[in-house]
């Protein structure tokens, strides 16, 4: 059974429904959904809260200051997710990513990271980097892998109109640094390309991460959510941020590192490093997507722009044994059928089309 979408701007959390685990299917075989894919990433989120308030993720017109953010009691704690990061773990998954909101915002993420560093995966987090310079050191030693910092602009006025809370570009790239010093390499910079309000920063912030040893990507902008006034015009495909970076500095492309990585790579010809571009509207990856998002509340979502979770808190906090949510997690994967980005029209982006869950709930 399903809950709900969040939806903004929100009346209240939707209600909590539990899953049957009634006639679940047997574990025997891998584990698939229903066009093939296997679960290899999870993406965990820990905080609806953020200090930034991004153009194309929470605008201020809606995540303002009387904005409803979950209470304490409504989070996932540490123990619940390990949990389920540990279940999936055993489904398959390889890979976890934290995220959230800014997950640097939870109190003693550390902790949390701590526990997930003994299961086997790659285990990585992505945040706006704000908070680095406090955190990298205790973050490496708990055990965190790498890092992927947010920034869309490398000039000052630019980066603060995108994170609207006039936060200075300089205090991002000494985050960089720290995590750099602190050994969260390689390091990734994501950069979402708004056309029209961002795109001037391809170039500058190419000529600025070459030579760095971080992979500098570029992520086209996407309807995700229903608050962010999304509109295809707004959307600079990949295929320009590739032609203007070679126009300047000759690229060639190189192979992913893995079937299915998202990011589509390519090398600086002189040398001077690797670059990436997401192209998530213009070439949608449905077909070989291996991701899974649980929510800050425990939902779990099967995909980006879902418009339903399943409620895994409910189970967990009446009891159930592991054996139970595996079963339900299974359940969940095998029925899924996702692939939004493939089927995407005007109408299903715009905020009358599908109610669908707000980025800053299930994280990138
Ligand atoms: N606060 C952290 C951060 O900004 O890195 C982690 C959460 S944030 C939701 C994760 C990623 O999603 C960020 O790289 C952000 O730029 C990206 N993102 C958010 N809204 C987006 C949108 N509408 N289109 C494309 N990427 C988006
Ligand atoms: Fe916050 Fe990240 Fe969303 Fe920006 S993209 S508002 S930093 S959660
Ligand atoms: Fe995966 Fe959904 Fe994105 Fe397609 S739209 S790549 S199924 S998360």
């Amino acid at each position: 059974m399903k809950t709900k979408a969040r939806i903004i701007p929100i009346a209240s959390t939707p209600k909590a429904v539990p899953l049957s685990t009634h006639d679940l299917a047997p574990l025997d075989g891998p584990l698939l959904d229903r066009r093939d894919r296997r679960v290899r990433d999870l993406r965990i989120s820990v905080t609806d809260r953020c200090n930034f308030r991004c153009v194309y993720c929470m605008p201020k017109e809606v995540f303002g200051h009387d904005h409803a953010f979950l209470p304490r009691a409504e989070l996932l704690s540490f123990e619940e997710i390990g949990r389920i990061a540990r279940i999936f773990v055993d489904q398959g998954v390889e890979k976890i990513r934290i995220t959230g909101g800014e997950p640097l915002l939870r109190r003693h993420i550390e902790n949390l990271i701590e526990q997930l560093a003994k299961l086997p995966v790659e285990l990585t987090l992505t945040t706006n980097g704000s908070l680095l310079v406090k955190k990298a050191q205790a973050l490496k030693d708990a055990g965190l892998k790498r890092v992927t910092v947010s920034l869309d602009g490398i000039d000052d006025a630019v980066f603060k109109r995108m994170n609207d809370v006039d936060y200075p570009v300089s205090d991002v790239l000494d985050g960089i640094a720290a995590a750099a010093a602190a050994g969260l390499a390689p390091i990734k910079v994501n950069c979402v390309v708004k056309r029209g309000s961002n795109d001037d920063q391809i170039l500058p912030l190419a000529r600025h991460f070459r030579n760095s040893g971080h992979i500098l990507r570029f992520i086209e902008f996407m309807d995700v959510g229903t608050s962010n006034g999304w509109r295809m015009d707004e959307v600079l495909p990949s295929a320009d941020v590739i032609a203007r970076i070679n126009a300047e500095f000759p690229l060639e492309a190189i192979d992913a590192n893995y079937p299915g990585e998202v990011a589509e790579r390519w090398r600086y010809k002189d040398g001077a490093g690797e670059i990436g571009v997401i192209s998530s509207v213009t070439q949608a990856f449905c077909s070989s997507c291996t991701r899974i998002r649980l929510s800050t509340e425990g939902q779990l979502y099967t995909c980006l722009f879902a418009q339903s979770g399943h409620d895994l808190r409910d189970m967990l906090r009446k009891g159930a044994g592991n054996e139970q949510l595996r079963r339900v997690i299974a359940a969940v994967w095998r029925e899924r059928d996702d692939r939004y980005s493939e089927i995407r029209t005007a109408a299903t982006a715009l905020p009358g089309g599908p109610g669908k869950i707000e980025m800053s709930y299930i994280g990138g």
